[in-house]
């Protein structure tokens, strides 16, 4: 039989998964020599035994108990449910992981009348005696009875009010024995103290259960199998006397990661009070003062620990009649900002290596240094909730079309745009835009795709709030409506809109967190690219470490005022001479375009991908943009209505796109190949160094890749012939449909390099709509069909085997293609994971996305290779 119990001298730091966190360092802690009330650790095995036995505490177990308990008598020298000299427990739990707050705790256990009394007795101080006797009561009620605790409370406030108290150190032991007299009358507790442990025991595994406990783990990600163990401790009284309190202490600061010891204590208080904050704690420098023994006990202790842990520590301690105590260590909770000080200073203090320190910083820690993020201590009035689709805080007033947005932007005021859906032809908006909430799409529509680009803050699929946009108006579903001119908050880091400026915490970068980065791209294999089109994007992706854009989306390109014109003239060409004409003209915008890009990347790849999306896309959707765009190409409005209605798609995202649009109109991608070319030759003029990379999208066939090649071959050509210049460029194809990754051998040696675009892969694998798939997957998350959003973290059963064969089946036929992935999860640290494992090359992500992929690469390989 697996033994349920240990004794605090029994287990260590590592038995967290048998003994919980808590458990395994009080165990730690006892063997260190440390000042650790005694007791013992039921094992979270008993409480998974509990669980599967139909809520039933195994047979032995009190037994068990019992033997250990009889131990700690003799340590504490004091007897449990003896009145002559009473020992008292504490009852907690601990799981495996940190789940603060969560779970419960019965404090005092072991009282009842007569050995209360008998404590009053033995210490001479009733006061303390009954006070610790109706917090036990109120407690024990509370979690093993489910008497609400207000209910005490709410006596006790009652009882003050009648006698003219206010605080509680102004109750005497005689309040207390009246307070607790009226406590019998709402609760029968068993007088029997071993049946109050028995009962506090199992209220501890029951609590793993609680509503509260399990949304913490779904949130967390923390499985249901884990379990709890239950630590039973000998009490310490910090509200024994003004000689004794209680404190928390951290080893470092844990907003700033100043490495300064930072704690606040309460005089003759429980440790209850100073977490509950009643009553507002003191610096722990006051402790400096009036015990400077006990002072140094504790700071020679934190440092002690922080030093075995090699990692930050957040101490519970309590002092009772002037001796020192320890009840809890454990890796002290921080800020982002603090995670990455606390990681490199401890590297320079020779506490842990540089690989260490990058396993310490998670990406939401990066976050921190890239956007404004909203104070989490300010978060109030939250309307709605949507999909976190680009991280950061903004706020500002509600407009609820692009050139709204524009116009009250040029104000010089700050504007949250409000849209369904967002289309390319917003383009103008979400650019001035501080953040962008749409009620439709998931977290690859185009709303979070653009604003992941450019770094605004955007919250997408917020199915709650009902946007009507003829009208100006959006309603929640809890009845609030919004108008325009109103200010909102989004936060894109958790997906909460919430009424009014809610206060932001500023970005900016710090030495720390570039020598974290330069660890990373010292330890990673994987390269980083960015998905970038503009050259503001493509230099901020520079600064932030990328090392060649992965993504260039031309299409993007043609949405500008001036170009979106030739472009719609250019597909409502109905002769191809009509045609050529407007596609000279916008080679000379592309052109201009790309030569700015290939400057900004000197020396480094630029993929550039061809035309992608429907042609419709680019065309007027109203009844007046159709007028005017009528009255611009000098066609009749009927026509123009014909062509855009002949181009409409029952399923665009199937239809008639990507390399589809090559096939039929070779002359689109002749344009944009000379176009490319033409920039890279002036770059190189100009002394900088073009490396062009061109990527045929939505592939099924080697046949499209070998007509396509010599579309660009031919064309590439033409402008290199006579200019004395050569330019090396690539040809390579993107990965995002599942024939094309099942017959990637076919593919592999038709092209120099291959990209999987993850965002159509998943679409098509799934057979979820990018576009729609907001509307349903909550529900899918919720009813736990699937464990998350597929368009965020990558599918690694189905998704990524498709991508597995694909590497594995060109790598056979072509050793060293070269893989990459530029769809969204190559910004997704669990994704980038994934490609590392894979095998490839780079992943590619929007700019704000780089330091984070940098750290994740990083942690990766560290992962796989180990710390020597
Ligand atoms: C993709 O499909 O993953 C991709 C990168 O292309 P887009 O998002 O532009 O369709
Ligand atoms: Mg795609």
């Amino acid at each position: 039989m697996a033994k349920r119990v240990y004794l605090f001298s029994e287990g260590n730091k590592d038995d967290r998964e048998l003994l919980g966190g808590k458990g395994a360092n009080l165990c730690e802690m006892t063997t260190l020599g440390l000042p650790v009330p005694f007791g013992f650790v039921i094992t979270t095995d008993t409480c998974r035994e509990y669980f599967h036995s139909g809520n039933k505490l195994p047979g032995l177990l009190e037994q068990e108990y019992r033997v250990a308990l009889d131990l700690v008598e003799k340590k504490m020298g004091a007897r449990f449910g003896d009145p002559e000299n009473p020992l008292l427990f504490s009852v907690r739990s601990g799981a495996p992981v940190s789940m603060p707050g969560m779970m419960d705790t019965i404090l005092n256990l072991g009282l009842n009348d007569e050995i209360a009394a008998g404590l009053a007795a033995k210490t001479g101080n009733p006061r303390f005696a009954y006070d610790s006797y109706r917090r036990f009561i109120g407690m024990f009620a509370d979690v093993v009875m489910g008497v609400p605790g207000e209910k005490f409370e709410h006596e006790i406030e009652k009882y003050k009010a009648a006698h003219g108290k206010t605080l509680d150190v102004e109750m005497s032991a005689e309040d207390w024995q009246a307070i607790i007299a009226t406590y019998k009358t709402l609760v029968q507790f068993p007088e029997d103290p071993f049946v109050q442990l028995k009962l506090a025991v199992e209220a501890v595994f029951k609590s793993w259960h609680t509503p509260r406990a399990n949304i913490y783990r779904e949130m967390n990600n923390i499985p249901d199998t884990m379990g709890t163990a239950v630590c039973v401790q000998a009490m310490v009284f910090g509200n024994f006397g003004d000689d004794s309190g209680s404190g928390v202490a951290f080893t470092r600061n844990p907003s700033t990661g100043e490495h300064s010891f930072f704690g606040e204590f309460l005089f003759n208080a429980a440790g209850e009070d100073v977490v509950a904050g009643i009553r507002t704690p003191l610096p722990v420098a006051a402790l400096q003062e009036r015990q400077p023994e006990v002072y140094d006990e504790l700071f020679k202790t934190q440092a002690m620990l922080e030093k075995h842990y090699r990692d930050m520590q957040d101490l519970e301690f309590t002092v009772q009649e002037g001796r020192f105590y320890m009840l809890q260590t454990r890796s002290g909770k921080r800020t982002g900002r603090a995670a990455v000080k606390i990681a490199v200073d401890m590297v320079g203090e020779g506490l842990i290596s540089e690989r260490e320190a990058l396993l310490r910083v998670s990406p939401e820690h990066v976050e921190a240094f890239l956007h404004p993020t909203v104070d989490p201590e300010a978060k109030t009035d939250i309307i709605a909730t949507g999909l976190p689709a680009s991280p950061g805080g903004a706020t500002g007033e509600v407009v609820f079309s692009a050139d709204e947005a524009e116009e009250v932007a040029a104000k010089g005021r700050s504007v949250i745009l409000v849209r369904r859906e967002t289309t390319p032809e917003d383009i103008h908006g979400m650019k001035v835009a501080a953040g962008i909430l749409t009620e439709l799409g998931g977290m690859t529509s185009h709303a979070a795709v653009v604003a992941r680009g450019m770094g605004v803050c955007a919250i997408t699929g917020c199915g709650s709030l009902h946007i009507n946009v003829a009208e100006g108006i959006a309603h929640s579903h809890d009845g609030i409506t919004l108008k325009r001119g109103d200010v909102i908050t989004l936060d894109g880091s958790t997906g909460e809109v919430m009424l009014g400026d809610i206060p932001k915490i500023a970005a900016s970068s710090s030495d720390d967190f570039q020598t974290l980065l330069s660890w990373a791209d010292k330890h990673r294999k994987l390269k980083v690219r960015a998905n970038a089109e503009t050259p503001e994007d493509a230099a901020r992706a520079r600064e932030l470490g990328a090392e060649g854009i992965g993504l260039c989306r031309t299409e993007h390109m043609f949405f500008e005022a001036e170009r979106i014109e030739k472009m719609r003239a250019m597909i409502l060409s109905e002769t191809s001479a009509e045609r050529q004409k407007y596609l000279e003209e916008l080679l000379v915008f592309q052109r201009e375009d790309m030569l700015e890009l290939f400057k900004v990347m000197d020396g480094l790849p630029v993929t550039i991908r061809l035309l992608d999306p429907p042609l419709h896309e680019f065309l007027p959707h109203t009844e007046e943009d159709m007028r005017e765009l009528a009255e611009a190409v000098g066609k009749p409005l009927e026509t123009v209505r014909e062509i855009t209605e002949s181009l409409s798609e029952v399923n665009p995202m199937l239809g008639f796109r990507g390399c589809r649009l090559s096939i039929v109109y070779p002359e689109i991608t002749e344009m944009q190949v000379k176009a490319i070319m033409g920039a890279a030759v002036e770059a190189t003029r100009q002394g900088y160094k073009a490396r062009p990379e061109i990527m045929i999208p939505l592939v099924v066939n080697v046949r499209e890749i070998r007509m396509i090649t010599e579309i660009i071959d031919r064309g590439a050509q033409e402008v290199l012939r006579g200019t004395g210049i050569s330019v090396p460029y690539k040809v390579g194809t993107m990965m995002e449909t599942p024939r094309a990754t099942l017959g990637a051998d076919r593919l592999a040696p038709a092209v120099e390099f291959m990209s999987f675009g993850t965002n159509d892969l998943t679409q098509m694998t799934y057979g979820f709509s990018r576009d729609d798939a907001g509307k349903f997957i909550p529900d899918y998350l919720d009813k736990k069909l699937i464990d998350s959003d597929p368009f965020v973290s990558l599918d690694q059963r189905a998704v990524g085997r498709l991508m597995e064969m694909a590497v594995e089946d060109s790598r056979r036929v072509k050793k060293n293609i070269k893989y990459g992935i530029c769809g969204e999860h190559g910004g997704d640290p669990r994704s980038i994971r994934f490609c590392h494992r894979l095998g490839l090359d780079y992943v590619s992500c929007s700019p704000f996305r780089v330091p984070i992929a940098r750290i994740a690469a990083a942690q990766a390989r560290v992962e796989e290779v180990g710390d020597d």
